[in-house]
C-alpha cells in the first residue's frame, strides 16, 4: 500500500476533508482501490462525547464507532466500508501506549512520546492500512491519510513526527504528501496571495515534510502567475500547485480535480501504473 498524506496549513476548516475525499475519488476513478485514514490529534477518544455543535454531527459507522464527520464523506464519495481503526485519535493512541505500558509490553523502559507514541501511531496507520474497506481480500493499492488541524499545532507533533519518520522509511515512491492551503484575496488590492502559502509551506519542512504537491483553496481560480510564484517560493513543480476555487456544491470538487490533472501527478509522484484512458468521474 502506497500512502497520500493530506496536511492543511493557514486556517482550519480548509477543506482538508473534501480534498482528501476527492483524492481517493480521482484516484479510484485510474482503477486503484482506495483506503482512508482519518487523523484527529485531540484527546477524545472518538467524537461520540463532543458536542455536535462544537464539532458538527458525529458520524456513526457499520461497526458502531462514533467518529468525525470526514469519515461520513469518505464513504460516500469512495462507497467503501470504513472500521472505528479508520478513525485515529491521541486518545486511541495513549490508551493503547498506557494499556502496553502497564502489562509490562515495554519491559522497564522508560515510556515516552519519542519513540513509543510515534512508533504506535506508524504501527497503527500500517496495520489499518492493510484492512481492505470495499468488499475485497487484499490490500488497497493507496491509502489516503487526512491528518486534522493545522501544521505547526502542539497537538499534531507527535503525528507530524510519526508520519515524516513513515515517509522517510517507506521512499519517495509510496509517500505522497498534499498540503492544503489557503490562497487569499485582500480586498483594498484584490491580489491573490502567496504568503501564507509560502509560511505554511515554510513551516512543514521545519518539521521535515516536503510538500510533494500543493492544493491551494481560493475564491476565485488562481491566476497563472500566482501559480508560477507558488512553485518557485514552495518549490513544488508548477503541474504539482493545484486549485480548488469555492464551488457550491463539493461534488464538483473531484472534478476540478481531474481537470487539472490531479490524478496525474499523483500517480507519477507515486510511481504508479494504471490503467488507460482519462478517469470518468461520477
Ligand atoms: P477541514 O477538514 O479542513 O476542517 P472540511 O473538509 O470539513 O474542512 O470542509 C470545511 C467546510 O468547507 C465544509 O463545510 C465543506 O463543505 C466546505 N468546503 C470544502 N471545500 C470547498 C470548496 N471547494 N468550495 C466550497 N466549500 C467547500
Amino acid at each position: 500500500t502506497k500512502y497520500v498524506l493530506i496536511t492543511g496549513g493557514v486556517v482550519s476548516g480548509l477543506g482538508k476533508g473534501v480534498t482528501a475525499s476527492s483524492v481517493g475519488v480521482v484516484l479510484k476513478s485510474c482503477g486503484l482501490r482506495v483506503t482512508c485514514i482519518k487523523i484527529d490529534p485531540y484527546l477524545n477518544t472518538d467524537a461520540g462525547t463532543m458536542s455536535p455543535f462544537e464539532h458538527g454531527e458525529v458520524f456513526v459507522l457499520d461497526d458502531g464507532g462514533e467518529v468525525d464527520l470526514d469519515l461520513g464523506n469518505y464513504e460516500r464519495f469512495l462507497d467503501v466500508t470504513l472500521t472505528r481503526e479508520n478513525n485515529i485519535t491521541t486518545g486511541k493512541i495513549y490508551q493503547s501506549v498506557i494499556e502496553k505500558e502497564r502489562k509490562g509490553d515495554y519491559l522497564g523502559k522508560t515510556v515516552q512520546v519519542v519513540p513509543h507514541v510515534t512508533d504506535e501511531i506508524k504501527h497503527w496507520i500500517q496495520s489499518v492500512s492493510s484492512v481492505p474497506v470495499d468488499g475485497q481480500t487484499c490490500p488497497a493499492d493507496v491509502c489516503v491519510i487526512e491528518l486534522g488541524g493545522t501544521v505547526g499545532d502542539i497537538e499534531s507533533m507527535p503525528f507530524i513526527e510519526a508520519l515524516r519518520q513513515l515517509s522517510f522509511s517507506l521512499g519517495k515512491d509510496n509517500f505522497c504528501l498534499i498540503h492544503v492551503s489557503l490562497v487569499p484575496v485582500l480586498g483594498v488590492v484584490g491580489e491573490q496571495k502567496t504568503k501564507p502559502t509560502q509560511h505554511s509551506v515554510r513551516e512543514l519542512r521545519a518539521l521535515g515534510l516536503t510538500p510533494d504537491l500543493l492544493a491551494c483553496r481560493s475564491a476565485q481560480p488562481l491566476i497563472g502567475s500566482v501559480k508560477e510564484k507558488l512553485s518557485q517560493f514552495c518549490h513544488v513543480p508548477v503541474e504539482n500547485i493545484l486549485n480548488i476555487h469555492d464551488v457550491p456544491n463539493i461534488w464538483h470538487v473531484p472534478l476540478i480535480l481531474r481537470n487539472q490533472k490531479a490524478h496525474e501527478a499523483i500517480i507519477k509522484q507515486l510511481n504508479l501504473a494504471r490503467s488507460a484512458g482519462p478517469p470518468e468521474l461520477l
